[in-house]
């Protein structure tokens, strides 16, 4: 029996998305009235353990090849966007043994932490999610890290489209690049004029978010 490699290669993580469900292919129109090929519902590779492990561990993998997460381990706080990305939070605290975790949410249309989460000691953070489609998400969450008066010292995602962000811009420190185990080529249209789905007729399936 061979050893499974730790990170695994683009394709097999897509591939590992697709099989999920989490990876979808097919006419999507989002509440934007936007058009796409394809869709990511990030949880579906979650729900199934053995998967959530496999992907958690490569992003823990790239994570310590960073030499300002390995050196701060175990003392870090692993940070998630949104509570969508909080089972990859746990999955990659438990891979990195990192000593913290909590996640924003959105109250009132803004970004915060749970109050009190800057009691006691607040560690240097690592921010990770399942998927980056703008890098918004990541931007926000890097802004509230630091009114924690904390550093921001590492990012991974698993899936990161091509056009957004590769690196966070962090105001008085070096830049954070932001990891991923797929970079994919996003395609969508402004309106189902241009979708070459529609042209051909594909029936469609609107998706929520
Ligand atoms: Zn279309």
């Amino acid at each position: 029996m061979t050893m499974p490699r730790l990170i695994p290669e683009p394709n097999e993580v897509l591939e590992m998305l697709k099989r999920t469900g989490a990876y979808r292919e097919g006419h999507f129109v989002y509440p934007s009235g936007q058009h796409t090929p394809h869709y990511f519902q990030m949880p579906l590779a979650f729900r199934y353990y053995d998967t959530a492990r496999v992907l958690a561990v490569a992003l823990s993998r790239k994570l310590r090849l960073e030499k300002d997460v390995s050196s701060a381990l175990p003392k870090v706080s692993i940070i998630s966007p949104s509570p969508g990305g909080i089972p990859v939070a746990f999955a990659v605290r438990e891979a990195l043994s990192a000593e913290q975790i909590y996640w924003a949410e959105r109250e009132d249309g803004k970004r915060m932490f749970r109050q009190y989460v800057n009691a006691g000691e607040v560690h240097p953070c690592v921010i990770v999610d399942d998927i980056s489609r703008t890098g918004t998400a990541l931007l926000e969450t890097v802004d509230i890290v630091r009114q924690l008066g904390a550093r921001v010292i590492g990012c991974a995602v698993i899936v990161r489209f091509r056009n957004s962000p590769a690196r966070l811009e962090v105001p008085g420190d070096e830049p954070v690049p932001i990891l991923s185990l797929v970079d994919f080529d996003a395609k969508w249209y402004d309106s189902g004029d241009a979708c070459s789905d529609c042209k051909k007729g594909a029936p469609e399936e609107h998706v929520r978010f």
